[in-house]
């Protein structure tokens, strides 16, 4: 199938759940992210900073770039004059980086906190007291150029169902807990990233608000090509 019948499958499914779909198109030419734009989408993730300010001039404007990989703080300047949302903030240091490339160019620069869900497959992400620490800590409120909308997280990369619905039901209850919580004016609890091409139904069970999903679209990553 194409990346136009691949689409219109997902739709359905996520117009049905109220849930924000995002094409991963990382490794993928301007050429298949335009034939996914004239499909209809608007929202596309990339884990590349370097990837991502080299395509997105070659396409639309009103396409919203999605961060969605780690991001590292000397790389934060390229992308915070357009990028539409920051998926993968995992540390204190890095929000502030944010923040201080964003009051450069005077833009509020909207991120997720990513928590780390999965059994050790994934380096990256906070543990619950880390991102107390983070929402509730002094330094928050001294952070003008951000805002928190949410947590993003990437369960276990296995065949068993059990251990990703437990996974992501972690995340969603604990994404629940937050929001029930008197919180700063820099975080509002409203999106909640998860799931991938593979584990999405999962992911949309437990209650997610925005998917993630690359290769169910644009199929198969080829990482060895040369272009
Ligand atoms: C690559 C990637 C995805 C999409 O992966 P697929 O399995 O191709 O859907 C989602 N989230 C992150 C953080 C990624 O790096």
């Amino acid at each position: 199938m194409g990346i136009k019948e691949n689409l219109e499958q997902l739709k359905i499914t996520f117009k049905k759940q109220d849930c924000l779909l995002v094409a991963v198109s990382k490794t993928k030419p301007p050429g298949a992210i335009k034939e996914a734009y004239e499909a209809g989408i608007r929202d596309f993730g990339e884990n590349k900073v370097q990837e991502l300010v080299e395509k997105a001039p070659q396409l639309p404007k009103d396409i919203r770039w999605h961060m969605i990989g780690h991001l590292q703080r000397n790389k934060v300047k390229h992308i915070v004059p357009f990028v539409y949302l920051i998926h993968g903030v995992d540390s204190l240091r890095l929000l502030k980086q944010i923040n201080k490339e964003g009051e450069k160019v005077k833009r509020v620069i909207p991120c997720l906190l990513q928590i780390h869900i999965a059994k050790e497959e994934s380096k990256f992400g906070l543990d619950e007291k880390e991102l107390e620490d983070i929402i509730w800590g002094k330094e928050m409120q001294h952070m003008e150029f951000i805002k928190i909308k949410g947590l993003m997280g990437m369960a276990t990369n296995t065949d068993n169902p059990e251990t990703v619905r437990k996974e992501f039901g972690y995340l969603k209850s604990l994404f629940e807990e937050i929001k029930t919580k008197a919180l700063p004016k820099q975080v509002e609890m409203e999106e909640l990233s998860m799931g991938m091409s593979g584990d999405y139904p999962l992911a949309l069970e437990a209650g997610s608000t925005i998917v993630r999903i690359g290769s169910a679209i644009f199929g198969a990553r080829n990482y060895n090509q040369t272009s």
